[in-house]
């Protein structure tokens, strides 16, 4: 084994201990006929096969879990196939990033406008299976609203293409059974490397807009209040084009920011419409600048005691959670201190789009928590206080890492995974949905 195919293991999530011998092979196939050869093998060998794209990936599924696997990494898959500046789309292998494409679209003077903080290393495909989004899903989406056309190969060695008008596939019966239980590019959405390897994408692009937006920085008692301004931009459909909310801030970290907070960017001919909305005082370019910098950095400094963690990434306060907020977040604050963390910052895109596991668009505030980690704390019971928090979620309905969604912490997508992988098998990322899947990551923090 080379050391780039350990460096396969490497990945963002807090699920880091990974048994390399269980690493049976690695391919970094350049198109899709070597992508059916790797499969092929895996599947003579009885393997099992994990997708990697950029290991970005926050919920540990790049990982494989502990299962003797066989990982396809799409890195060598990075090219630019086609693209239409009149029909508005870019044709891509699945492992180039949203910042090679816009460098690519740059002198046409078109763009892609799904942007993650990690677009420099995500690749499309890892995005598709995430169905991520920048901090403007509100206004621009998630991968899924950009995605017209998925080709993928399934574990068998068959192939399948996806957009608006069905299933093809090269076996005519698959086809219909596929399209019989109506398989769309929202089951791919999010599904984790569990259907197959995604070997080529149509994505739409739009031409590069100019427009004159104006800054706003408000501030709020108490978080109830700012849900209240949140759920009224989401029934005004606010065309807030950036709108970062910060509900706390450790006094290690907060400078002279004064939480809950929300930061706002929007068209200059909406500024009447915002004033009946919420009191802000103007920002300029530089004072956006500078509070866009402070948010930015909340992750990244460290208390002066203690050590900072992100131990559960997000979560998506929707509908009532919203005019809860303030409530909801102490029962999260509570539970984090019951197990020993001490809730550092929290702070988020606002307002925001993700989709819930039925496919429904809903629309909130996605908020990412830091805490700082008791001293001696080990990785499973980290991994306890992370699944207290999905369970603590659910019961006030709050969507548990919306931008990371796990599967397993969604059981209508969890169900209709494993009603797809019925019908088209289950070699792909079968740990994942496996009962033991806790268990499984939890050895690996
Ligand atoms: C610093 C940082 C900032 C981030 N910011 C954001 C953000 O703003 N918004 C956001 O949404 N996310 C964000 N993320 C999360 C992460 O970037 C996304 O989850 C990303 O979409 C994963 O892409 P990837 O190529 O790295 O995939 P990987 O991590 O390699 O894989 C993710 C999943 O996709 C599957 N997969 C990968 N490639 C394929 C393929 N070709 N076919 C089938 N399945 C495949 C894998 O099996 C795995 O289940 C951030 C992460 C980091 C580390």
């Amino acid at each position: 084994m080379k050391i780039r195919d350990v460096v396969i293991g490497a990945n963002a999530s807090m699920y880091y201990k990974l048994n390399f011998r269980k690493i049976k092979g690695v391919y970094y196939p350049r198109s899709e006929e070597e992508v059916v050869a790797a499969i092929q093998f895996a599947q003579s060998k009885g393997l099992t096969v994990t997708p990697k794209g950029g290991g970005s990936g926050l919920s540990g599924a790049c990982t494989g879990g502990d299962d003797e696997r066989l990982m396809i990494s799409s890195l060598q898959m990075k090219e630019v196939l086609t693209v239409s500046k009149d029909q508005r789309y870019i044709d891509v292998q699945p492992g180039i990033t949203p910042d090679k494409i816009n460098e690519f679209l740059e002198s046409m003077g078109m763009r892609f406008y799904i942007a993650p903080s990690s677009r420099d290393i995500a690749t499309v495909g890892g995005i598709l299976s995430t169905d991520g989004g920048g901090n403007d899903t509100w206004y621009n989406g998630t991968m899924r609203d950009s995605t017209l056309r998925v080709k993928m190969v399934l574990y068998d060695g068959r192939k399948l293409t996806l957009d608006a008008n069905g299933v093809r596939c090269d076996d005519p019966e698959l086809e219909a059974q596929l399209n019989k239980i109506g398989l769309s590019i929202d089951d791919v959405a999010s599904s984790h490397g569990t259907l197959g390897f995604i070997t080529e994408l149509r994505l739409s692009i739009g031409p590069q807009v100019k427009e004159s937006l104006i800054g706003g920085l408000a501030e709020f008692e108490e978080c109830n209040a700012l849900g209240r301004a949140l759920n009224d931009m989401i029934e005004r459909k606010s065309p807030v084009r950036y709108g970062e909310a910060i509900t706390s801030a450790h006094d290690d970290v907060r400078e002279d920011l004064n939480p809950p907070l929300l930061i706002v960017d929007f068209p200059a001919d909406y500024e009447s419409e915002m004033k009946n909305i919420m009191d802000y005082k103007h920002l300029d370019k530089q004072g956006l600048a500078r509070m866009k910098d402070i948010r930015l950095k909340l992750p990244k400094r460290n208390p002066k005691v203690g050590i900072q963690v992100a131990l559960f990434e997000g979560y998506g306060f929707h509908g009532d959670s919203l005019f809860h907020l303030q409530d909801r977040l102490d029962l999260i604050n509570g539970l984090l201190i019951d197990h020993g963390m001490t809730p550092f910052a929290k702070y988020g895109h606002a307002p925001s789009k993700w989709y819930l596991g039925d496919n429904t668009a809903t629309y909130g505030l996605i908020l990412h928590s830091r805490e700082i980690k008791p001293e001696n704390q080990t990785g499973p019971e980290m991994l306890d206080t992370v699944l207290a928090l999905v369970d603590l979620c659910e019961a006030n309905g709050i969507t548990p890492k919306p931008e990371h969604k796990w599967p397993y912490s969604d059981k209508i997508k969890k169900k209709r995974l494993e009603e797809i992988r019925g019908i088209i098998g289950k070699g792909f990322n079968p740990f994942l949905l496996s009962e033991e899947c806790n268990n499984v990551l939890g050895s690996m923090v």
